[in-house]
């Protein structure tokens, strides 16, 4: 079935993080999106998300930072541990510390009350529109704009849809993508990320903490931080290992046991924290190499987004907060009604390649010298217990965007 062309200024396919984000900055802007997702239902699963300064200002200047601040845990400090020898090697203060030196605080929320707070944020504005269900194929892109059609799932009826720009904010394995640069698929990276949350009061008192802790080790690490106000303790154990069968598919059901074999031996304080969580999630890391110019942003009316555009490993916990950061120029860049829409896709890829791509980079850069063995991870250990804070702070990330 084939209804008559629905107009609509922008359309957003995915209703992420970075979808919602986008929706919510351009309608502040004047947009009217239509934001399209191919969930049934709108959820978030996984866990935890830290934010550095550089994203809480953004949500912040979004006048989002009553919520936030109620949503999210303030830890004290950021720091490395030696996940087999249990030494601590340096440490970065974040609570007051990162409002004096970047202005804005670092913290940790739960993924979902993130993407709660976007959506009602978003529904509430009454500028945007959510459809849900449904998957997006473009059709033909010209003078006038970009028609696409939406085909609800799974019946399959379409709604043609004419709008002035499309966002990919559609994931790691992006359909948008496409429309935008040669299809090629996202890349394994050989490691698995071992996911759970787990309520504070299980831990001894001893374990329970307000810190984000990264202990390292051979060929693994461990992040640990607090979420929903300090009330559960995140974790994500990051190892070497066989990506199950189907890596799109991102959650998985995991085994202890494979877990503790990846792992190998670790500190008695670390073991203790594991074997107090009862059930872990699975997911396979998957990456892109860094962008290499702002062509693989945006072409034409079509701009990509968050993952769509530049998925990272999460050992700069930065990958949403590119997304945000993302929505805040894409929408400042829809505001030039002076320029033609390509021209302002242009200048918003132009804006944002460049940190993206360093920030990909240094997320790889970051597991590289996590996992280091042998006398480099001796050599690593003596140099940042050496050097400290200064080695652990990213100033360049998180002074910007
Ligand atoms: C282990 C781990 C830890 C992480 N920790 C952090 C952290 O601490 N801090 C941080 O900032 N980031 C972190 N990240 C990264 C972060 O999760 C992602 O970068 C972020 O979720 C990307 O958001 P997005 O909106 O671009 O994509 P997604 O969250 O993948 O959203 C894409 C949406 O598009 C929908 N969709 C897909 N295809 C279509 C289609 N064809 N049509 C319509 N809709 C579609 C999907 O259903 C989904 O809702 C972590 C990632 C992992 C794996």
């Amino acid at each position: 079935m084939q209804n008559s062309p629905v107009e609509k200024s922008l359309l957003i396919a995915g209703g992420g993080i970075g979808g919602l984000a986008a929706a919510l900055a351009c309608a502040a802007q004047g947009a009217k999106p239509l934001v399209i997702e191919r969930a049934k239902v709108f959820s978030e699963l996984g866990a935890g998300i830290q934010m550095g300064p550089n994203v809480t200002r953004t949500l912040f200047a979004w006048g989002l930072e009553k919520e936030i601040e109620a949503l999210a845990f303030a830890p004290k400090k950021l720091e490395l541990r030696d996940s087999q020898s249990g030494q601590t090697l340096g440490a970065l203060r974040l609570a007051d510390r990162a409002m004096q030196a970047y202005g804005a605080p670092y913290l940790t929320i739960h993924r979902a009350d993130l993407h709660q707070l976007l959506l009602q944020k978003v529904s509430s504005s009454g500028a945007a529109e959510l459809q849900l269900h449904r998957e997006i194929e473009v059709i033909k892109e010209d003078d006038q704009g970009v028609t696409v059609n939406g085909r609800s799932l799974p019946e399959g009826f379409f709604e043609t849809h004419m709008t002035e720009a499309v966002v990919g904010a559609d994931g790691l394995w992006s359909d948008m993508r496409q429309y935008v640069v040669a299809p090629t698929l996202p890349r394994a990276t050989g490691l698995l990320a071992y996911r759970a949350l787990l309520p504070m009061e299980k831990l001894s008192e001893k374990l329970r903490t307000q810190n984000v802790t990264v202990w390292v080790g051979p060929c693994v690490h461990v992040v640990l931080y607090p979420v929903k106000g300090g009330g559960f303790l995140n974790l994500v154990v990051v190892v070497k290992g066989q990506s199950p069968e189907s890596l799109e598919k991102w959650d998985h059901a995991a085994n202890k046991r494979d877990l503790d074999l990846a792992m190998g031996p670790v500190h008695a304080e670390l073991k203790e924290v594991l074997n107090a969580v009862p059930a872990w999630r699975l997911w396979p890391l998957c990456d892109r190499p860094p962008l290499q110019g702002p062509e693989e942003m945006a072409k034409g009316r079509i701009a990509l987004l968050g993952d769509a555009a530049h998925p990272m490993r999460p050992f700069l916990a930065q990958g949403a907060g590119m997304a945000i950061e993302d929505a805040a120029v894409l929408a400042t860049c829809w505001a030039r009604s002076d320029l033609p829409v390509s021209q302002r896709w242009k200048l918003y890829a132009k804006v944002r390649w460049a940190r993206n791509a360093k920030v990909q980079q240094a997320s790889v850069r970051n597991g590289h010298i996590f996992h280091l063995q042998g006398p480099l991870r001796w050599g690593r250990n003596l140099v940042m217990r050496a050097l400290g804070e200064p080695l652990i702070d990213v100033p360049w990330l998180y002074a910007g965007p």
